[in-house]
């Protein structure tokens, strides 16, 4: 979690070892170091409120320099968003600057693309649509997944997995001599591509994937998701669980104590209580509650308190 569970939604998922972050929604970033920064590869918004949205240029200033591209995800409005988030400022100087800004629209049947280049002075350049099924984002290591619920407005639930988790087995690595260092996530990589051939300079010797997968435990892949600003519908809710199911994490908003209910429908937001079921029906592994309505600064642990009841107690 980027700020503290008052401050703005945003969590940050390191993908160790490959130098790439995976940004959750993008309020307030100041607590976000440079390098975390320079890292984030992916944005996933959830909706463009304010709390959720504001410290896009704080990152946009941050990777202007940057040669990898920025994707960002979000509802299908955030490519107008990010549209009018740029053309805010004037970009007379950056033509040399490396920076593409890809942005993808989730709608209900296609989830649309544009493109904003520095070279073009970040002009809307409209790519083709593709189809909605679910799934936004698929990488070597890990795969994305996207729902589209409702806070009045759609609103995006994330959830990131990995096909398989590898873990460097230590001990053995040193028994067998070697440092550790770059080469590891080559490693990881050769083994993810299933490429027993691929070599691999190891302190200066050419190995093949063969002679060095024993230094790999591989275990069942992660799950974390990703729930923000869901109204306390029983649609969204059973959407949700399904969606979240068998995560390791959940990161869920709870916005509300279930004894402001009224409010939490008013605002369509979620409750503690509400999270807590989430968690408990799709047996998630920890839940971390988080965005909590600043009406409760003086009575924080009854947040907790209700989420937790309610994730361990099937009769609330
Ligand atoms: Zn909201
Ligand atoms: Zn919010």
């Amino acid at each position: 979690m980027v700020n503290d569970p008052f401050g703005d939604p945003c969590v940050l998922v390191r993908l160790l070892r490959e130098g790439r972050g995976l940004l959750f929604d993008a309020g307030a970033l100041s607590s976000l170091s440079a390098g975390d920064m320079m890292k984030v590869s992916a944005v996933f918004v959830t909706h463009a409120h304010m709390d959720h949205f504001i410290g896009i240029d704080e990152l946009f200033r941050n990777l202007l320099r940057r040669e990898s591209p920025l994707l960002i995800f979000g509802p299908e409005d955030i490519i107008e968003c990010v549209d009018g988030k740029l053309k805010g400022y004037t970009w007379n100087l950056i033509a040399k600057y490396p920076l593409k800004i890809e942005v993808f629209g989730i709608g209900e049947r296609a989830v649309r693309h544009s493109s904003f280049h520095a070279s073009n002075r970040f002009k809307a350049v409209e790519q083709p649509s593709t189809d909605f099924n679910g799934l936004i984002l698929e990488d070597l290591s890990f795969k994305v997944k996207a729902l589209r619920l409702s806070h009045s407005i759609p609103v995006i639930a994330y959830s990131i997995e990995e096909e398989f988790h590898i873990n460097i087995n230590k001990a053995l690595l040193e028994g067998r001599g070697f440092s550790v260092g770059p080469w590891l996530s080559e490693l990881k990589k050769a083994i993810r591509l299933g490429d027993d051939s691929r070599a691999i300079k190891v302190d200066g010797k050419e190995l093949c994937l063969a002679e060095l997968k024993d230094l790999a435990d591989i275990t069942r892949g992660q799950k974390i998701s990703y729930l923000m600003d869901t109204a306390p519908l029983s649609t969204n809710i059973e959407k949700a669980v399904e969606f979240v199911r068998g995560s390791d994490i959940l990161f869920c908003e709870a916005y509300f104590l279930e004894r402001d209910r009224g409010l939490a429908e008013e605002r369509h937001h979620l409750t503690a209580a509400l999270a807590g079921e989430i968690a408990r029906k799709a047996k998630v592994g920890a839940l971390k509650i988080m965005h909590f309505s600043p009406r409760y600064r003086d009575c924080v642990e009854e947040l907790y308190a209700e989420a937790e009841e309610a994730f361990a107690n099937p009769h609330c």
